[in-house]
């Protein structure tokens, strides 16, 4: 590098400008965020060609590349932070995990050894204990802080695999997959896709899985299962990504525990009921499974790009994630990288850290069944206005819309999206074209829903007077 650059690094190292600059561009972006549009304007939009550009041969002003970003930028992010985002599963982040992150930001630690990031390591273990208490898991359970999810769902397969083939004497490591002792996988027609990129990844193949038929909640069908037996992953879901629902663990646990399979638990969002006195019978039995896959990022309201897998099975989890060389040092305390596919990544157990230190349980289980409490809101005001059906049981956030035909919905979602005081996306449900409305956010307020509710009212108004 040359020296003048580095030199001019070190000037804005010291004089804080650019910092104090991002200071206050954020300030100003959160004191804005939760009240304007939800989605960007098409001016926002539109403005985002000032990013087509050369990779500048000359190096650029501290400040001039910090105010593109901020001037361009900032009017086309979509406002998931506020409480009137509803679409996918995406949850907003609190004051002390933005905080939080905003200081690690400086720290930018990485927790793959111990020695790396003592820290880091100490997090992991503290908030690893944390979760297997609050959801009541087995005490042997260790936890991987992944990116999210799909990537525990990759893991907590990964290990499943590792164990029901070494219990057959094949070592997957060491003789991988081609010619291994076959390996069945049942699941629900309703599985979420990241499972299906997780069989597709770990070779097993989306034709091996034996599909169970699921009742119109999208649960699986205990009846419908089929024989288990010590070769079988059981896949199940706390919160079916349409409807919210919950599979009966209970039964399938105690089914897949006398046959000795292996049950992995899809709990992205869902798993955080069992933290909620009001909704933790949605996951009893839940404790029984082997791998957990969950989310901070969305209900927990973590910053994005924060997962947990959780696996009672320590030993498959390691070895199946398992890496060495000469350079790596092994140490008594926690390595976070034996638990994830990574080596290097962000401590992003801080922020779950700090978020789990700030709500406590009381608050958890406040903010979460606030989020049920809305979408029940929700439910009930979209149903009093002609021309609405609710179509799920609403037991936990989610919320699924229906109008009187496909085709009305579709226009009704698109003018919902347009308006952008609230924002959905669509789905189908047995063979309708439907609306998702997710309600995962902190903020959300009985006057956001009332609000969005008025503007789904709008929208079905402006689909009658366009038709
Ligand atoms: C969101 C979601 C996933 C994927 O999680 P990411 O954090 O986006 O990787 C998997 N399963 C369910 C049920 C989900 O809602």
């Amino acid at each position: 590098m040359k020296t003048n650059i580095q030199e001019q690094m070190f000037k804005e190292l010291s004089d804080k400008t650019v910092f104090n600059k991002a200071q206050n561009y954020a300030y100003g972006y959160i004191d804005n965020v939760f009240n304007r549009n939800v989605f960007p304007t098409e001016e926002a939009l539109d403005n985002l060609s000032n990013f087509d550009e050369e990779l500048p041969t000359s190096s650029a002003k501290v400040e001039e590349v910090l105010s593109q970003l901020n001037t361009y930028g900032s009017p086309a992010t979509v406002s998931t932070l506020g409480g009137r985002y509803f679409g996918f599963v995406i949850g907003s982040a609190l004051p002390i995990g933005l905080a939080a992150k905003h200081l690690a930001t400086y720290w930018d630690q990485v927790p793959a050894m111990h020695v790396l990031s003592p820290l880091g390591s100490k997090l992991e273990s503290v908030v690893e204990r944390w979760l297997v208490e609050l959801f009541n898991f087995p005490k042997r359970t260790s936890a991987g802080f992944v990116s999210g999810t799909s990537s525990a769902n990759l893991c907590g397969l990964a290990a499943a695999r590792y164990r029901i083939l070494k219990n057959q004497n094949w070592d997957i490591n060491k003789q991988g997959l081609f010619n291994a002792p076959k390996i069945r996988i049942v699941t629900g027609r309703q599985a979420h896709s990241t499972v299906l990129k997780a069989i597709g990844i770990l070779g097993l193949g989306h034709d091996t899985i034996e599909w169970v038929d699921v009742d119109n909640q999208g649960r699986i069908k205990v009846d419908a299962l089929p024989e288990l037996d010590c070769n079988t992953i059981v896949i199940l879901q706390a919160g079916n990504v349409n409807s919210g629902a919950f599979d009966d663990f209970e039964t399938i646990c105690a089914k897949a525990q006398i046959a000795g399979a292996w049950v992995h638990i899809d709990g992205a969002f869902g798993l955080w009921a069992g933290a909620v006195k009001q909704l933790k019978y949605l996951t009893s039995g839940i404790e029984k499974a082997n791998s957990w896959a969950v989310d901070g990022h969305k209900t927990l309201n973590t910053p994005y790009d924060c997962g947990i897998v959780l696996c009672e099975d320590s030993e498959a989890m390691t070895a199946a994630l398992h890496m060495t060389g000469s350079y790596i040092i092994e140490s008594t305390e926690r390595d976070g990288m034996f638990y994830t596919p990574e080596m290097s990544r962000r401590a992003r157990v801080i922020e779950l850290w700090a978020t789990l230190k700030y709500l406590g349980k009381n608050g958890i289980d406040e903010m979460i069944l606030n989020m049920h409490e809305r979408a029940k809101q929700f439910a009930n005001e979209i149903r009093a206005i002609q021309g609405f059906k609710v179509e799920n049981e609403v037991v936990f956030n989610q919320v699924i819309v229906r109008c009187e035909s496909d085709t009305i919905t579709e226009q009704v979602l698109k003018n919902v999206q347009e308006l952008r005081e609230c924002w959905a996306g669509g789905s189908v449900w047995f063979n309708h074209k439907v609306i998702r409305v997710s309600i995962c956010s902190w903020a959300t307020k009985t006057a956001d829903i009332s609000r969005s509710v008025n503007s789904f009212k709008k929208a079905l108004l402006i689909s009658k007077t366009n038709r």
